[in-house]
């Protein structure tokens, strides 16, 4: 287009304002996850401050977490069909904001009710808010230019940001004046978050609008596009397997599972179709790179989320947190990853524009996969912890700052690139939809995390930890080595990036 677009900081306005919006909704999003499992596990007696919790078991809080940090994800999916065919990305943010507000409203109250209403509202706002705002990061970019890498690494900051904030002031909040006031300040936030995005809406008025053209012949909805699959026979062989697939999973794991295999079978069967509709094959190729990049994608966030589980629990009970004779909280290790992002992020992205300036190998695709070693190679240091807490029975804290300043750096090369690279590689069309994927398949990486984790208790850290290191070291080698013809894939598309101002 030929807007010129005001500018800060070399990126546009429009960037800021949706760096503030997301910051808002992530310190809501972790201040709330924060206390998930412990407002579940606390007493019903509400003998302290915190008031009554909800008295479950930790194995009944750790299974409802594990859907809940995947259900969010993946409600991307629904989040960004809605945009796509029906809302526009931009509306799409807006009503995702409103219903996140009521979600946390609702938690301010002690009901059960209103406790799985809330965390219900929660999934589906971020499901609506969390793929299109980061799409719309994408819409402040015109194809090529090389600002827009950088810009995410900027909105990855801002997510962080809020995480950060978040998990230092949350705890605090909750101590002071109890469990619903935690909850009630993540909607305060969130209020924040949407007054700030109701008013930069006029650095908007160019990204997020709805791109269906009522006069398109070859529009087609998602319902024909079902229709069409029970008419290809190939297509609906594969998919009754992936139905059987899911009724055998459903009788061995419980409904859970089979809802949630039935789930994939849908949206595996919704991606065949769309793949085999478009027009050229150039939109067929990186249709199909941007898939196959999502492998990487569950594989990184499988490992990575261990941060949370088995390496929270690791340096709660196994480090020696000692440091000039004051106990370091358990807690504030989950700080690291958010201040190193902060710290680091713009120069990693500084550091890959300028060897793209200079022609150098600095593609999105070599980028995640590197990312994944790195991120693995973090995994080194957990392997050293638990060598040395089985020699002496406890490890230093250095290996953790260690392990956590990797899978940062490793992040940095995945999480923030895969954002803008869908932006660049999805069909206009589905551009919402496959952000959406994308966000499924991290969630769908959490939830790896956790099945991994909870192994932990059969084989030991040490194994699941050396594991996950030559697993995932491997896994990005391998990328690497696929390099050439994945990045043939792509046509192009990163190959022509420049300076557009
Ligand atoms: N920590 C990042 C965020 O909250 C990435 C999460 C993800 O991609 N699943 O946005």
């Amino acid at each position: 287009s030929a807007i010129k677009q005001k500018e800060l900081f070399g990126q546009p306005i429009g960037l800021y304002i949706l760096f503030l919006t997301e910051m808002w909704e992530r310190f809501s999003y972790y201040g709330m996850r924060a206390l998930l499992v412990l407002y579940m596990t606390a007493s019903t007696l509400g003998e302290d401050a915190r008031g009554a919790g909800l008295g479950w078991t930790e194995k009944e809080a750790l299974a409802l977490y594990g859907w809940y940090t995947m259900l969010v994800y993946v409600a991307s999916i629904p989040g960004g069909m809605i945009a796509d065919k029906l809302l526009g990305q931009k509306k799409s943010v807006l009503l995702g904001a409103i219903i996140l507000c009521l979600g946390h409203g609702v938690l301010v109250m002690t009901d059960t009710w209103a406790f799985y209403t809330g965390l219900g509202l929660v999934i589906a706002g971020v499901g609506l808010l969390k793929p299109n705002i980061s799409s719309m990061v994408g819409g402040l970019y015109k194809e090529g230019d090389i600002r827009r890498d950088k810009g995410f690494s900027v909105f990855y900051i801002g997510i962080n940001l809020g995480s950060l904030l978040a998990t230092m002031i949350v705890g605090l909040v909750v101590a002071e004046w109890g469990w619903h006031a935690g909850f009630g300040l993540a909607g305060i936030v969130m209020v924040l978050g949407l007054i700030n995005y109701i008013y930069g809406q006029k650095y908007l008025t160019h990204v997020g609008n709805l791109n269906v053209d009522k006069e398109d012949e070859n529009e087609i909805s998602y319902g024909q596009l079902y229709g069409k699959l029970l008419k290809s026979s190939k297509q609906l062989i594969i998919t009754l397997l992936l139905i059987v697939a899911s009724a055998i999973g459903w009788f061995n794991l419980g409904w859970g599972y089979g809802l949630l295999f039935l789930t994939l079978t849908a949206i595996t069967a919704l991606l065949m179709m769309i793949y085999k509709e478009l027009e050229t094959q150039v939109f067929k190729d990186r249709f199909l790179v941007l898939l196959l990049s999502f492998i990487m994608v569950i594989i990184f966030w499988g490992a990575f989320e261990q941060a949370g589980g088995l390496m929270n629990l690791y340096t709660d009970t196994k480090t020696d947190r000692d440091l000039f004779g004051w106990k370091v909280p358990t807690v504030m290790f989950q700080s690291l990853n958010a201040g190193f992002i902060i710290l680091f992020a713009t120069a990693v992205a500084s550091f890959w524009a300028k060897r793209k300036l200079k022609s150098k190998e600095a593609s999105s695709l070599f980028k995640m996969a590197l990312g994944i070693i790195i991120m693995g190679f973090g995994f080194l240091f957990m392997v050293f912890a638990a060598m040395e807490f089985e020699k002496s029975g406890s490890s230093s804290m250095i290996w953790l700052v260690l392990a956590y300043l990797f899978h940062t750096l490793g992040e940095l090369c995945i999480s923030p690139v895969a954002l803008s690279f869908i932006t660049k590689l999805a069909p206009v069309k589905y551009a919402s939809l496959m952000m959406g994927v994308y966000f499924a398949a991290t969630g769908l990486g959490n939830k790896v995390a956790g099945i991994i984790g909870e192994s932990a208790s059969d084989f030991g850290e040490l194994t699941i930890f050396s594991g996950i290191l030559i697993f995932t070291v491997l896994i990005g080698g391998l990328f690497i080595l696929m390099l050439k013809p994945l990045k043939r894939l792509t046509h192009g598309v990163e190959e022509k990036e420049r300076d557009l101002k």
